[in-house]
Order: structure tokens, then sequence, then C-alpha cells
């Protein structure tokens, strides 16, 4: 029997990863869950796994569970905040943290979890984009990826060495907007970009395939996981998500990694990760999919994507500026406050002004991730004419 915390419970991928945890319930214990406002399915969450900590995130969430909730009764001790999720995540009892909060809030307990030498099972792509630098020093192979396309990369590379790879080959959906004309993207709709054609994923990450900065963080996560140089990591659009990315070896064997569209196979592997289990889901069915279909990149029409290599190319806290500078355009996008297009030029104009350096410690990461932050918004007011 594992024990497992899920930081981020209440989101997507803890929503999947509590339904495989609900038909193995010989396998998993559940220690301890998070949630930053969904109350409510929070509640229904402790009655159902019974964890020993709860953590809420954010203040008012916090502050209402005291006040309306008998939750000492229900038997769970409620942590808050940063700190909270911190403690989860070096439980002296969990053998398992699977880190599903979205955004940099994250990388502090992923950092920790693995300075305390825990297995993390690491959904939260930003933490490793943001905290790479930190994050890969410490890594003694005890991530376990839970992004599809990095679980697959590593399914790969199973029994492999890594010096014999010649390029990881990443595969993208292309988003919502793969086939549309590029003169058409500034009327883009917050409503459009959160409908992905294959994926159901939480709102942050939704609009980050349509701009296809997903990709970019996504290559930036491969960088660190790793340990190659951009030139060796490649994008190819993939519209039908079949192929969940590839490894190309030296002597040009290239080995793929297939499956449905569904997150409770990389999530499950995580899980039971050395074991494989029979997840008691639907598998794929070649002899009723479509073609397979793959094309190159589109740099121009995503410029995301090519921010995402080129802060690769400079000293590393590009890295952060352009994961905060992205999570604050976003947010506005999603507020209408700008509009598609100008996502991009919040994070290449945030990415101009906030000074680059090598990073060597956290304080660097929490300080330029607030430069950055506070830069971004700056830049999203002078657009808005404010
Ligand atoms: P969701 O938005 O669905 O869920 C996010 C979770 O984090 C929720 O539990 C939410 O709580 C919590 N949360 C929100 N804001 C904060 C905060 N500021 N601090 C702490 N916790 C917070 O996201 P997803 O599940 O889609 O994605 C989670 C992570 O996994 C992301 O980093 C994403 O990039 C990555 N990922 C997701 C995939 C997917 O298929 N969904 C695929 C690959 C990677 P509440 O619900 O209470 O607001
Ligand atoms: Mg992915």
């Amino acid at each position: 029997m594992k024990n497992i915390v899920i930081l981020g419970s209440t989101g997507s991928i803890g929503k999947n990863a509590l339904e495989i945890v609900r038909r193995f319930p010989d396998e998993f214990n559940i220690v301890g869950l998070s949630a930053n406002k969904n109350i409510e399915l929070l509640l229904k969450q402790i009655e159902e796994f019974k964890p020993q900590f709860i953590c809420i995130t954010s203040k008012n969430g916090y502050e209402n569970f005291k006040k309306e909730v008998d939750y000492k009764k229900l038997g769970v001790e409620l942590l808050y905040g940063e700190k909270g999720l911190v403690e989860l995540a070096t439980l002296e009892t969990a053998d398992i943290i699977l880190i599903a909060v979205v955004g940099f809030s994250g990388f502090r307990p992923t950092y920790e979890a693995l300075k305390k030498d825990k297995v993390v099972a690491l959904a939260n792509k930003e933490s490793l984009v943001a905290g790479g630098e930190l994050i890969s020093r410490i890594n003694s192979g005890k991530i376990i990826p839970v992004d599809s396309e990095h679980s697959a990369i590593f399914q790969c590379l199973r029994g492999e060495s890594i010096n014999e790879v010649e390029k990881l080959i990443l595969t993208a959906s292309g988003g919502a907007f793969f086939r549309k004309d590029i003169n058409e993207f500034k009327n883009i709709t917050v409503e459009e970009a959160l409908k992905h054609p294959n994926w159901s994923m939480g709102a942050k990450i939704t609009i980050d395939s349509s701009t296809m900065m997903n990709k970019g963080l996504e290559v930036i996560e491969a960088h660190y996981l790793f340990n190659l140089p951009p030139e060796k990591i490649k994008v190819v659009i993939h519209p039908q998500s079949i192929v969940h990315s590839m490894v190309e070896f030296i002597d040009g064997s290239i080995i793929a990694q297939m499956g449905i569209t569904d997150m409770k196979l990389p999530i499950g592997f995580a899980l039971f990760y050395p074991k494989r289990q029979n997840l008691k889901n639907d598998n794929l069915n070649l002899l009723k999919i479509s073609p397979l279909e793959f094309f190159p990149p589109d740099f121009k029409k995503f410029p995301c994507l090519k921010l995402a290599f080129d802060v690769l190319k400079n000293d590393k806290s590009g890295t952060i500026v352009l994961n905060s500078a992205n999570e604050v355009a976003v947010d506005s996008f999603i507020k209408r406050e700008i509009n598609f297009t100008q996502i991009p030029i919040v994070i290449e104009k945030t990415l101009n002004k906030v000074k680059l350096f090598k990073i060597k410690s956290v304080e660097d990461i929490l300080a330029v991730h607030k430069k950055s932050t506070d830069t971004a918004r700056k830049v999203v007011k002078e657009l808005r004419g404010k």
C-alpha cells in the first residue's frame, strides 16, 4: 500500500488521480489533499478518502472552511497556504507526492519534497520551467513525469542510455487554432480558446495549448527532466494526439509511446511505478483511429513557442520570466483585459524589461518571479492604455 499526497486534488489532474485511487482501494492510502477555492469538492473528497491532512491555499477558502466546517470531527488536520503545501509535500508518512496544483505555486513544494528525497509524480510543469536550474541539481531520479509527453519519453527511455539519444520528439496537438488563419487570431474569444480539440484539462493549460505556450513550457520541462540541450528537443504537430511523444536514437531508431487521450494513463503509470497495472480503462484500438499525421510547427503563428526556445539559449532566469509573464498574460486574457494576440506581446515585453542572470538560490527564483509578475502586470496596463 502506497501513502499518497495530492496537491491540487480538486483540479482536472487531481480528480483523475483520485479516480485511480477509487479503482484500487487496496493499493493506495490518501494521507493529504489540497485545494485552493473549491471547498465543496474538497469536503466530498475528505468524506470519501479520509486523509489525515488537508491544505487550503486561498485565504478566503481557508477562513470559510474554518468557520463553517467542524473539520476536527472529520478527523483531519487543517493546513494553510504555501507553507501548508510544503508541509504536505514533506510528510514523513508519504511515499509519493503528486504535484497537480497549477502555476508557480507548485515550485516550492516540488523543491522541498525532492530535498527530502520523496518520490514526486510531477504534473505541474511550471515548477520545472521556473525552478529547473535548482531542481535538476537535486533530482536524483525521484521525479516521475505525469505530463503525457514526458511520461511517453520516460517510458521510451526505460532501459536506454541518455547518451545514445539523438533527439526527443515532443508531439503537440496544435491546439484549438492549428488550422485557423493567422489574420483571424486577434478576434479569438476566451470561449474559443478554452475548447481543446482532444484533451479535457484545467483553464490555464487549455489556454496555453491554444497559444502553443504549453508546448514551449514542455520543451523547457524536457530540457531539465532529461538533461538534454534545446538543440536535441524537437516539436512536431500531431493533431490526432495518439503518439504522445518519441525518442530518436543515434542509430536512427525511433521509439514512440501511444495511447488514448486520457490523463489516467500517465497518472496511473506514475502512481504504480515501477510496476504497470491494468488501469481498467479503454485501450487504444488501432483499427478504429484516423490516419496519423505529422506537421512542422509554425513559429510565426505561435510566437510563444519560439519565445520558449529562445529563453533556453540565454541565462536561465529567462525561463522564470517567461513562465511568470505567461501566467499574468493568460489571467489577463481570461479576464478579457487583453486580446489573444497580446499574450505573446506581454511575454516578450516583460522578457525585454527584466534583467537576466544566473540562478543560484531559491531566493533568486522567488525574486525573479515577483519582479516578472509585477513587470508583466505593468505591461498589461500599458497595453490597455491605463
Ligand atoms: P486545474 O485548474 O484543473 O486544477 C488546479 C488545481 O490547483 C486545483 O486543485 C486548484 O484548486 C489548485 N490551485 C489553483 N490555484 C492555486 C494556487 N494559487 N495555489 C495552490 N493551488 C492552486 O489544473 P489542471 O489539473 O489541468 O493542471 C494542474 C497542473 O498539471 C498544471 O500545472 C498543468 O500544466 C499540469 N498538467 C495538466 C494536464 C491536464 O490534463 N489537466 C496535463 C499535463 C499537465 P481549486 O480547484 O480549489 O481552485
Ligand atoms: Mg502535455
